[in-house]
């Protein structure tokens, strides 16, 4: 007889959950595969109960290898000996708290269990569940158009097909709510999860339609990374080949502790041609790199102007972010003008119309945006192959 599903949600339903009744009659079974003799099993301890904290790792660790001797006798029972089992424990975000490992040796229904628990390494920074990619966008300083240049991916990805979603993670400053044209919306909350705005084709969230935009927001370090969390983790974000991550500008606390707190793909540093800002990107660099995120490319914003007489004016020193890239050893993702058409349709929260040369003051801001999310695409690619996907694991046996 083969592993079915069936057999291993029968076997689960022999298993009590310390708070009453059994794991699969309260909901924690999320998900069960199976395949010749191999299987594996999803459950969420606190599921129906967002807001009860984690049980420690040992409770799971007993529930699980609990779950692992039953599942085992089902097998034994259908003649199947040499189960090789997965127990993953999750939280409300899919994060994985706990894995439970366990091969063929075990056969009897009595004896210990063999299970190996494996805590992932950076469990403080993990991925989100059905996103791929999850990319920071960073600035030295504020004004350069950090902002800007996070929709402006995000719908530039969009409209090359691919299902994308943006963060407002400027939490002191949100910008979204204005340049994606969200004013007049209301958040929707089902079930204490954030439903994302869909609007230009993206998914996107931002603080400023959780808080009074007429009250600043001061928050320190500690509680902006919490709000960061909350924001990130009950959205409901469905699934996505990019999250863009508008970060709060600078290499402060602030900045620091939320380009850590999520696995992050990579970054994005935007920077002006001056001097001055170039210094600021480099710094912003430096910190990605002492995070040890991997640094996608430089964006150069306000780069030239180009006139009603169609030339283009070098005013703040174009190239000179392109440089900086250059003397980083890091990729270059493009330019963008300074642009009327692209302030206004910011400002109007119309950024699809920075794609269209009738509405974006001529061809080069259309094909400038469009070539940027082409390139990070390809860093982005090149990204993933340097790097063994997976984030390495400790076995504590
Ligand atoms: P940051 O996020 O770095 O603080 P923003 O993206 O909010 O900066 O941009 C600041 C202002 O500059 C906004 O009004 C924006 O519309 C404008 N801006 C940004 N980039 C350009 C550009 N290339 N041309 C014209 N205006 C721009």
């Amino acid at each position: 007889m083969p592993l079915t599903k069936e057999l291993i949600k029968q076997a689960l339903t022999g298993v009590a959950h310390p708070d009453g009744d059994d794991l699969v009659s309260r909901g924690c079974v999320l998900n069960i595969a199976a395949c010749d003799q191999d299987a594996s099993v999803r459950i969420c301890y606190t599921q129906g109960h967002p807001d009860q904290p984690q049980p420690p790792r040992d409770t799971l660790s007993n529930l699980g290898k609990f779950a692992e001797q039953v599942i085992r006798a089902a097998a034994k029972a259908q003649d199947i000996e040499n189960l090789g089992l997965v127990i993953d424990f999750v939280d409300h975000a899919g994060q994985v708290i706990l894995k439970l490992k366990s091969d063929t040796k075990n056969t009897s229904d009595t004896a210990e269990s063999n299970a190996k628990e494996q805590v992932p390494q950076n469990n403080a920074a993990a991925g989100l569940p059905g996103v791929k990619h999850i990319i920071a966008v960073g600035a030295g300083k504020g004004g350069v158009g950090k902002s800007t240049v996070a929709v402006n991916l995000a719908v530039g990805l969009a409209r090359q097909g691919h299902s994308v979603g943006v963060l407002d993670g400027d939490i002191y400053g949100p910008s979204l709510p204005t340049m994606l044209g969200l004013e007049t919306m209301d958040q929707a909350v089902i079930e204490s999860t954030l439903q994302p705005f869909l609007v230009h084709g993206v998914k996107s969230i931002t603080m400023g339609k959780l808080v009074d935009p007429e009250k600043p927001l001061i928050w320190r370090g500690p509680m902006a990374h919490g709000a960061f969390h909350q924001l990130i983790e009950r959205t409901q974000w469905g699934e996505l080949d990019y999250l863009i991550i508008d970060l709060p500008p600078g290499t402060g606390d602030v900045p620091l502790t939320l380009a850590q707190s999520v696995q992050l793909s990579g970054a994005v540093i935007v920077c002006t041609p001056q001097k001055v800002a170039q210094d600021d990107a480099v710094r912003a660099a430096r910190m990605f790199e002492s995070l040890g995120v991997e640094r996608l490319g430089v964006v150069e914003n306000m780069s030239y102007f180009i006139g009603d007489d169609g030339k283009e004016y070098d005013i703040f020193g174009k190239g000179g972010a392109q440089q900086m890239a250059q003397k980083l050893g890091l990729p270059f993702l493009g330019s963008i003008p300074i642009n009327t058409a692209l302030r206004q349709n910011m400002d109007s929260g119309n950024p699809t119309k920075n794609f269209e040369e009738s509405t974006a003051g001529g061809p080069q801001l259309p094909s400038a945006l469009d070539q940027l999310a082409t390139h990070l695409v390809a860093q982005v690619t090149l990204a993933s192959m340097s790097k063994s996907n997976q984030a390495p694991t400790l076995s504590i046996s």
